[in-house]
């Protein structure tokens, strides 16, 4: 078995090593173990290191982009490729450290903020997640206040500018029990790994931590969800809080510039800005509805009847569906006996066909009759029909020539 370095120190950033066996995980992706290694696998909820593994007496670097834990428990290195590497070859394994300390600053600011909710509020985590941009871990609870999670975050960053130590040590399950653990873990390994924050917390882990508190940088609480089983906490610590402060703060900044305030002003801006668009809207609702009042009352005023009937034909290039509906409704309540067959040229083109009360065409009909001519969708009752034409070049003509069958029929 593969001897884990970084089970006893996580500064450990070069290594030297043997191949034990070349390996090919499912994907078929060239990977190697070794005798002893500093990468650390997923596990735990933290995501693995990434590095260079370089073959002794030959000038290869080759990349390391994951390293995952087989169920035998074997550590696999996945290599890019596996060029100059075979069985009994010495190593130099280099671990990416950029990485590994952002890990570390995730993973140890998650211990210090599981203690503080428990410490606090006795909530405890039942799970944690680290992603390629932020952290979370799952409260056990049915509750949890903008309160708690502000208290949390602030007794959670004392223990960082505290710069408690952070130490590792290794117990039986029998001490372990004693000594008051947050949780033991179902394992059914004789040895516990146990990361002690001074005066803190005290938790079974496999994985890399800081030395000291202080290393963390700070821990930034962001946002919170319901769970089926309880509340999610998202957080980002160190470089990562920093960098998501930026981000932060360049959206706030750019949205104050748009409404030429400051940035603790966006909120009350957004709000008065949507009452007045709510305002804007109601009134060019009120005003398209006038127009439509007035225009069908021209258009009824100027169509001569014949045979007891009015058939209005109109197609309006600067209007949208909305308005020849609108239209539509007023020619047919306003008056008895009218027949209305409407259409916009402006995108997207639209029909409506309308009657009176009482009428005996059947508009859902002739929409569909109409749609078989110019293309595209629609439909409706016997009243009232609407359509999306696709060929707007033939709409004026198909509609003179409709009219002119509804006169005849009429007549
Ligand atoms: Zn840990």
């Amino acid at each position: 078995m593969t001897e884990h370095l970084y089970y006893h120190d996580s500064f450990l950033y070069e290594f030297d090593a043997e191949v034990l066996d070349l390996a090919s995980p499912a994907e078929s992706r060239p990977a190697v173990i070794l005798d002893r290694t500093a990468f650390y696998p997923t596990s735990g909820g933290q995501i693995f290191d990434t590095g260079w593994i370089l073959p002794s007496q030959t000038s290869s670097k080759l990349r390391v982009t994951e390293v995952t834990e087989r169920e035998d428990g074997q550590i696999l290195h996945v290599l890019e490729n596996a060029e100059s590497i075979h069985k009994g070859v010495r190593v130099h394994g280099l671990i990416d450290v950029d990485r590994r300390r952002d890990h570390m600053q995730q993973h140890s600011g998650q211990h210090v903020l599981s203690a503080a909710f428990v410490r606090l509020f006795n909530l405890p985590t039942v799970s944690f997640h680290m992603g390629a941009e932020s952290c979370s871990i799952d409260l056990e609870t049915n509750h949890l206040t903008g309160g708690q999670v502000e208290a949390a975050e602030v007794l959670a960053n004392d223990v960082v500018m505290q710069n408690r130590a952070v130490s590792t040590r290794f117990v039986t399950r029998e001490e372990a029990q004693s000594l008051g653990l947050r949780k033991i873990p179902p394992l059914e390994s004789d040895k516990l790994r146990l990361i002690d924050v001074h005066d803190f917390d005290l938790i079974a882990c496999g994985g890399t931590h800081v030395s000291a508190t202080g290393q963390i940088g700070c821990i930034l609480l962001r946002k919170t969800e319901k769970t089926r089983q309880g509340w999610r906490v998202e957080f980002v610590c160190g470089k990562r809080a920093v960098a998501t402060a930026r981000h932060d703060y360049g959206v706030l900044a750019e949205s104050g510039g748009l409404l030429s305030s400051h940035i603790w002003d966006v909120p009350q801006q957004l709000r008065k800005l949507q009452q007045e668009s709510r305002v804007v809207r109601k009134s060019g609702e009120h005003l398209l509805e006038e127009l439509a009042a007035l225009y069908a009352s021209r258009l009824l005023a100027e169509t001569p009847e014949s045979g007891g009937r009015k058939i209005i034909i109109r197609t309006l290039p600067d209007r949208d569906l909305t308005f020849i509906k609108l239209l539509a409704q007023r020619l047919t309540r306003q008056s008895a006996g009218v027949i209305a067959l409407l259409g916009t040229t402006s995108e997207p083109a639209a029909l409506v066909f309308a009657q009176s009360p009482g009428q005996q065409f059947d508009m859902g009909g002739l929409m569909k009759e109409m749609l078989a001519r110019l293309g595209g969708r629609g439909g409706g009752s016997k009243d009232m029909a609407q359509g999306g034409p696709t060929r707007i070049e033939g709409l004026e003509p198909a509609l003179a020539e409709l009219a002119a069958q509804l006169r005849e029929h009429s007549g």
